[in-house]
């Protein structure tokens, strides 16, 4: 694969980079990301990979855009309520660069449909908003062994890492063995949330992407990122692997995704 003159400016920043160069310009090219949710992280960071070249690209979200995502969902317009959010996306990416292939499926992911749509790609960026969603997407990462990059938001608090126990590193449930009882956190509906921490977030997990699909930096493998916007404080914690994970440890419970993923929603 050979860039065209456009092409080679288009990415002119990137190629100047000594650790990105012509080759890691490729591998983007190359690359195939799949964005679970096209909300308040998956609209950043799906505009940045697509700006920096990512070439195939898979949305996933089954709701439609409302007036209320817009103070953080930025892949969609006031012009884009009541539209399907992957429609809206495909759109406003496919404006930001012809060069890459936007694939959208337009539902929500669950235990019989997330293993096919992982087959296609090989790293999965998850901006879901809801714990069994992410459990979900854990689990699946795992058996399908897919490096997935997490992040989370809440009221004015966001966590980021990246999973990838098929290099040895530790899983989700090493961190957080099981969704928190229903009830006892709100989601973000209820307890607010402050619009542009979902871009810091959202826009470190693509960065955290880009990386991992490039080989360069450090991994946030082993680590948990837990930014207060409130306080302007990053903390970068240590997350080992547990090996009583009901997961990825010595003696797993979890085998498949035949478990309960309901969603787990304040009442
Ligand atoms: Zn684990």
């Amino acid at each position: 694969m050979d860039f065209t003159d456009e092409q080679i400016q288009r990415y002119s920043r990137h190629i100047i980079l000594q650790e990105v160069g012509g080759k890691g310009q490729k591998k983007l090219a190359r690359a195939k990301v799949l964005v679970i949710g096209a909300g308040g992280l998956g609209s950043p960071a799906a505009l940045y990979l697509a700006a920096a070249g990512v070439g195939t690209i898979g949305l996933v979200d089954g709701d439609v855009v409302d007036l209320s995502n817009l103070q953080r969902q930025i892949l969609h317009t006031t012009a884009s309520v009541g539209k399907p959010k992957v429609e809206s996306g495909l759109k406003t990416l496919a404006a930001l660069n012809p060069d890459v292939t936007v694939k959208t499926y337009q539902f929500h992911v669950d235990a019989d449909n997330i293993m096919g749509l992982l087959h296609d790609y090989d790293l999965i960026l998850d901006g879901s908003d809801n714990f069994s969603t992410r459990f979900l997407v854990n689990d699946a990462c795992f058996f399908a062994k897919k490096t997935l990059i997490s992040g989370s938001i809440f009221r004015f608090e966001g966590q980021l890492t990246t999973v990838k126990p098929h290099e040895g590193y530790p899983c989700y449930r090493c961190l957080y063995p099981e969704p928190p009882p229903a009830g006892l956190v709100p989601n973000c509906q209820e307890a607010g949330v402050l619009g542009v921490l979902a871009g810091t977030i959202g826009v470190l997990q693509a960065s955290e992407a880009i990386k991992e699909i490039l080989g360069i930096g450090e991994t946030l493998a082993d680590r948990l990122l837990i930014y207060d916007a409130l306080e302007m404080k990053f903390r970068k914690v240590s997350r080992p692997k547990d090996p009583g994970c009901p997961l990825c440890g010595t003696h797993p419970t979890i085998t498949d995704l035949g478990g309960n993923y309901t969603v787990t929603c304040s009442v």
